[in-house]
C-alpha cells in the first residue's frame, strides 16, 4: 500500500520544488493503480508531506472543497480547515507524525471542513502514514459528515418519541393493573373457603406482581430515555442516602436471613441524592437477591476528590466472561446453576442514572464468592464541606416533631432525615399513642400520614392532639392525591400539604420553615 502510494506522488513531485529528484521516475504499473484507486475513492483524498503540503489531491476534493486537485496541491493542508483551526493543527500534525498510525481524526469530537466559499461544514477524517523517499506522507480520506450528523440526530429524536410513548403507554397501564390488583385481593378474601380457587388467585397474584414490577421498571427506563429524568445534584451527606437505604432494605435481608450493614460515612456528594439512593437501591436489592449466605456491605472509600461507595456481597458471583453483559436490557446471567428469577432490568436502569448523574460504575466479582460494584462520585469539596457545616450549624434544627405513621420504615426513614438535622423526634403510629407522646414531650410540629390503620386518619390525629395541649400545633401532612381533597375539606387551620412521594430536601426545608414561623409567632 505504502508503496502504491509513494508511487503516485512520484509522478505529482512537478508541483513540488524537490521535483527534480523524482521528475525521472517512470510511473510504472503499480503506481498507475495507485493512482486509479486514489481517483476512483469515493471520499475526498488528499496526501500531505511532513511539512504539512498537500501533494496530491483526487478529484472528490473539488466536489467536497471546490479547489480543483491542481490548484490545492502545493498549497498548506490548513487551506482546507476553517480559519480558527490554523493555528493549532500543525501541532495535531507534529503530533500525528510522532506516533503515525492510521486512525480515524478527532475521535468523538466534530471536524469541520472549508469550502473555497467560506462555508464551514462537518467532516469525518480518516489518516494513514505513508513511508516514501522524500520523507513520511499522510493520507487523508474525508468524509462530508452533514448527511450523516442529520440522520443522527433524525434518530435521536425519533428514539425520544418512542421513549414518549412508551412512558406514556406505561404511565396509563398502571391504572388498569392497579384495578386488577385490588380485585384480586377482594376475590381472595371471598373465596377463603375455597381451597382451589384461593390457590389460582394466588397464582394470579404472583403473575399481577411479576407484571406491576416489568411495568414500573420499562418505566423507569423510557422515563430515562425519553430525557424526563433530569439530576438536580446538590451537596448532600451520604447519611442522609444512607439512612434511607438501611430502613428500606434491612427488613428485606433480615428476611432472607442474611446480614446488611451500610456503614456510616461522614462525607458528602455533589450530586442528586434522589437518584443516587435509587441508583444505589437497585444495587442493594440485587445483593440481597443473589446472596443466601453471608452479607451484603455498603461502605465508602475516599480517593481524593472522588469517592467510591462499594455494594459487597457474597453471593453466588457473576461469570467473568458476562460481566461486561450484566448491564444490557434484559441481560439475565446463564451459568447453568439454578439463579434467582428477576426481570433483567434492574442494571440497565443502574447504567442510565449512572449516565444522568454522570458518576462512574465498575463491577467485579468472583463466581460463588461474591460481588462488587463501585460507584465513584465527586466529594463535595473542601470549600463545600466548611459551608455544609455553616449552613447546617446556622439552620440546624432546634424543636420536637411528633411524626404519625403506621408504615414503621416511613416513620424510622422520617425519623432518621430529623434526628440529623438536629431536631428531636418522636414516633406514633396511632391517635393513642399520638396523645401519649404528646402529654410526656409536648411536639412544636406534627408530621402525618393521612390514612391510618384501624380507619384513622392523620386529622383525627392532629385534633385529638391539639385539644390535648390546648395549642393549635402546626402540622404537615404528607400524602398522596387522593386524600388531599379531604384534608382540605377538613379545613385544618396552621397545615401543610406536601405530596407523597417527598423529597427528603423538601421536607427539611418544610420542617425548618414552619418552625420558623412558629417561633416568630410565639415571640411575637
Ligand atoms: P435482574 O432483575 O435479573 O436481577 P439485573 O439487570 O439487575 O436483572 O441484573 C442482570 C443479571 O446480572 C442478573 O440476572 C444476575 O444474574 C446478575 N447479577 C446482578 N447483580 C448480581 C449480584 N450482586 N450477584 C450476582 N449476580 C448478579
Amino acid at each position: 500500500m505504502g508503496r502504491l502510494y509513494t508511487e503516485t506522488i512520484s509522478t505529482r513531485k512537478i508541483m513540488r520544488p524537490d521535483a527534480e529528484i523524482h521528475r525521472e521516475r517512470r510511473m510504472d504499473l503499480s503506481g498507475e493503480l495507485a493512482r486509479t484507486l486514489l481517483e476512483l475513492s469515493p471520499d475526498a483524498t488528499v496526501v500531505v508531506d511532513a511539512g504539512g503540503t498537500v501533494v496530491f489531491a483526487n478529484a472528490q476534493v473539488e466536489h467536497l472543497f471546490g479547489y480543483r486537485a491542481a490548484e490545492i496541491v502545493g498549497l498548506s493542508i490548513e487551506t482546507l480547515l476553517p480559519e480558527r483551526f490554523h493555528k493549532a493543527h500543525p501541532k495535531h500534525r507534529e503530533r500525528f507524525a510522532a506516533q503515525p498510525k492510521p486512525r480515524p481524526m478527532g475521535a468523538g469530537l466534530t471536524l469541520f471542513g472549508r469550502h473555497r466559499d467560506g462555508r464551514e461544514f462537518p467532516v469525518e477524517i480518516s489518516l494513514s502514514p505513508v513511508t516514501a523517499t522524500i520523507g513520511l506522507l499522510t493520507v487523508a480520506a474525508v468524509r462530508d459528515a452533514t448527511m450523516s450528523r442529520d440522520k443522527e440526530r433524525q434518530l435521536i429524536a425519533e428514539n425520544r418519541a418512542k421513549s414518549q410513548f412508551i412512558a406514556a403507554a406505561s404511565h396509563d397501564l398502571r391504572q388498569p393493573l392497579q384495578t386488577l390488583n385490588l380485585l384480586n385481593h377482594t376475590a381472595q378474601r371471598h373465596a377463603s373457603a375455597n381451597a382451589p380457587l384461593r390457590a389460582l388467585l394466588e397464582r394470579q397474584q404472583l403473575a399481577l406482581d411479576s407484571m406491576s414490577a416489568l411495568l414500573a421498571s420499562v418505566l423507569d427506563i423510557s422515563k430515562l430515555d425519553a430525557g424526563a429524568v433530569e439530576s438536580h445534584p446538590t451537596v448532600c451527606p451520604f447519611e442522609e442516602i444512607f439512612a434511607r437505604l438501611r430502613s428500606d432494605f434491612e427488613p428485606q435481608a433480615a428476611d432472607k436471613g442474611i446480614g446488611l450493614t451500610i456503614e456510616r460515612c461522614t462525607d458528602a456528594a455533589l450530586t442528586d441524592p434522589e437518584l443516587l439512593r435509587r441508583l444505589l437501591g437497585n444495587l442493594i436489592s440485587n445483593g440481597i437477591r443473589y446472596t443466601f449466605v453471608g452479607e451484603v456491605r455498603v461502605a465508602c472509600v475516599r480517593r481524593g476528590a472522588k469517592i467510591d461507595i462499594e455494594v459487597r456481597d457474597t453471593g453466588i458471583g457473576i461469570p467473568a466472561d458476562q460481566l461486561d453483559r450484566v448491564f444490557d436490557e434484559f441481560y439475565q446471567v446463564d451459568s447453568g446453576a439454578k439463579r434467582p428469577e428477576g426481570l433483567g432490568l434492574g442494571l440497565s436502569i443502574v447504567r442510565r442514572l449512572a449516565q444522568l448523574l454522570r458518576v462512574g460504575i465498575g463491577v467485579e466479582s468472583v463466581l460463588g464468592r461474591g460481588t462488587t460494584f463501585r460507584v465513584t462520585v465527586d466529594r463535595a469539596e473542601l470549600a463545600h464541606d466548611a459551608e455544609l457545616a455553616k449552613a447546617h450549624a446556622q439552620t440546624a434544627g432546634s424543636g420536637r416533631v411528633l411524626i404519625v405513621d403506621d408504615e414503621p420504615a416511613v416513620a424510622e426513614a422520617t425519623s432518621l432525615l430529623l434526628e440529623l438535622e438536629g431536631y428531636e423526634v418522636s414516633i406514633a403510629s396511632s391517635e393513642n399513642e399520638a396523645i401519649e407522646r404528646a402529654s410526656s414531650q409536648s411536639p412544636d410540629l406534627i408530621v402525618s400520614d393521612y390514612q391510618l390503620r384501624g380507619g384513622e386518619t392523620g386529622v383525627r390525629v392532629v385534633k385529638a392532639v391539639r385539644d390535648r395541649m390546648h395549642d393549635v400545633v402546626p402540622v404537615i401532612f404528607v400524602t398522596g392525591d387522593t386524600a388531599k381533597a379531604a384534608i382540605v375539606d377538613a379545613k385544618i387551620a396552621n397545615a401543610t400539604l406536601l405530596n407523597k412521594p417527598v423529597r427528603a430536601d423538601d421536607l427539611v426545608a418544610a420542617v425548618r420553615e414552619t418552625l420558623a414561623t412558629r417561633r416568630r409567632s410565639v415571640a411575637g
